[in-house]
């Protein structure tokens, strides 16, 4: 029945399945990181909402699979439409299309981009299936809300079969330049698709401007208005900010609205956990362990665009050209592995163990290991523990849609203190220009960046922390959210107003 005013098209499930006692029950994930307890909170907005995304089925055709899951949880009630796809589908659509080749293009990584084994017949086939079920769902009238790459065929297929419902695509990562996403092949057909959506979002200008150049270097569009970027985007220490934004362009007689929302974090939340006594303990016993060495913390996925290797290798070229540094720094490397079994990952993982084994066997002694490496996600509660602990948060992506671990850093450091290191190739660069900024392909950059923030003076440090938390609560994933409501409901007005 099609019943739901929003419809969220995300290719994850929102919450987590668990079995117990041979049984399936369905838990709401309580981790606040990630996108999918923001988005599940705009049910709240609407009348009735569903949720599109899919689930692994060794027979797709098997009439005992759950195809729709009613849920109820603090964020209200909806459905969940699960398509059921099978392990070569996943593992074509994900593993292959999205992870191999769009995945490096998104980034800028030409090199890493792996053409051949991507089968595009399949792309469109699960593109298809996500747009028949979002279609099923929506009410007339309805808001669609399609997330990210994996799902750019949706917005296309989605006008052809329901041509009254409002379409808004937002971009996660980081949008290439023209010379770079035309590598693709496929562009004109994923440019044509993401033109049929009334909002396209993303985190940054840049992201848009480069949208949009992509889209003139292949078809005949019409940028019809621009505006100034808002101070607070223009980070006054980085040239990778943009002066001005295009918030709209037509293609063959639509308007699409654009947008540049960067995404935030719970404030409040993180600042709740920073206050309870088990975090302060936590934060207490890791600072005693430390005795008087400074903390650097480093988290994230463990992927070629965070740039881990390369921070490694800062360290270590630290530590060679500072012997006074030696004892007196350590650094706690957190990377998540998340796409076990592909062999780009496994070998960024071997990298990663090899290059802390040499830095810890080259300068470690009996008490002191310069290098934890921890392979493991690390629960949210330490997580905002270790923010607290540490001297500097050293966060240097070689490439990131925006970069949530920066904002949290700032938003648990409730004290005022502590330095952020931060990538200017991190989307959350355009907002945080009080951070040290760095650029991650440089050696001078990168060393210098580290021996600023370990050498801070306490004025220097409470100020620019001062400025990021502003900034960061002035950003809360509140913000966004206002953000894209905004702009959803402006769709309302291009629909009554048809060229
Ligand atoms: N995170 C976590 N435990 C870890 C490492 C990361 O809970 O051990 C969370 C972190 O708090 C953040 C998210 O994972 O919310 C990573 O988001 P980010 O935007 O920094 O990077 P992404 O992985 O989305 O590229």
């Amino acid at each position: 029945m099609s019943s739901s005013n929003l419809v969220i098209v995300y290719h994850r499930q929102p919450y987590e399945e668990v079995i117990e006692n041979g049984k399936i029950t369905y838990k709401e994930n309580k981790s606040p990181n990630g996108i999918v307890p923001t988005l599940k909170s705009f049910f709240g907005r609407f009348e009735s909402g569903a949720w599109v995304a899919w689930k692994e089925a060794e027979d797709p055709s098997n009439p005992d699979f759950e195809r729709v899951v009613e849920i109820e949880d603090t964020f209200g009630k909806y459905s969940v439409s699960r398509l059921p796809l099978t392990k070569e589908q996943v593992s074509s659509f994900y593993h292959v299309s999205s992870k191999e080749a769009f995945w490096p293009i998104l980034h800028g990584f030409k090199e890493r981009y792996n053409y051949d084994p991507v089968d595009w017949p399949t792309f469109r086939e699960v593109n298809w299936a996500f747009a028949e079920a979002a279609a099923a769902e929506a009410a007339e009238g309805a808001v669609v809300w399609i997330h990210d790459y994996n799902l750019w065929l949706v917005p296309g297929y989605l006008r052809q079969l329901r041509p009254d419902v409002k379409i808004s695509f937002f971009h996660h990562t980081p949008f290439p330049g023209a010379d770079i996403f035309n590598v693709l092949p496929w562009r004109l057909e994923i440019l044509q698709s993401l033109l049929a959506a009334d909002v396209v979002g993303f985190h940054i200008p840049r992201y848009v401007n480069n949208f949009v150049s992509a889209a003139r270097s292949l078809l005949e569009v019409d940028v019809t208005e621009r505006v100034k970027v808002k101070p607070e985007m223009l980070s006054q220490a980085t040239a990778l900010s943009e002066q001005s934004v295009p918030t709209e362009i037509s293609f063959e007689g639509r308007k699409v609205a654009l947008q540049a929302s960067p995404v935030g974090v719970d404030v409040d939340y993180i600042e709740r956990i920073a206050a309870t006594p088990e975090t302060e303990k936590r934060t207490a016993e890791i600072r005693e362990g430390l005795g008087d060495a400074k903390l650097a913390l480093s988290v994230g996925r463990t992927d070629y665009t965070k740039g881990g290797i390369e921070q490694l290798e800062t360290f270590e070229r630290m530590l060679d050209n500072r012997p006074d540094l030696r004892g007196k720094v350590q650094l706690m490397h957190v990377s998540v592995p998340a796409n076990r079994n592909m062999t780009v990952y496994e070998e960024i993982q071997e990298n990663l163990e090899a290059t802390t084994g040499r830095i810890n066997g080259r300068f470690g002694s009996l008490d002191w290991q310069p290098v934890t490496l921890v392979s493991r996600a690390v629960p949210f509660q330490d997580l905002v523990a270790y923010y607290r602990a540490c001297d500097v948060a050293w966060i240097t992506p070689l490439a990131d849609g925006m970069n949530l671990v920066a904002k949290e850093f700032c938003a648990a450091r409730t004290d005022g203190d502590g330095v952020l290191v931060l990538s200017e190739f991190a989307g959350a660069a355009v907002e945080m220009g009080s951070a040290v900024l760095t650029n991650p392909f440089s050696h001078r950059s990168m060393d210098s960046a580290i021996a600023q923030a370990l050498e801070m003076q306490e004025d220097d440090r409470r100020g620019r922390m001062k400025a990021l938390r502003e900034i960061v609560a002035k950003h809360d994933v509140r913000n966004w959210a206002e953000e894209q409501m905004s702009a959803m409901k402006g769709v309302d007005v291009w629909h009554s107003d048809p060229e």
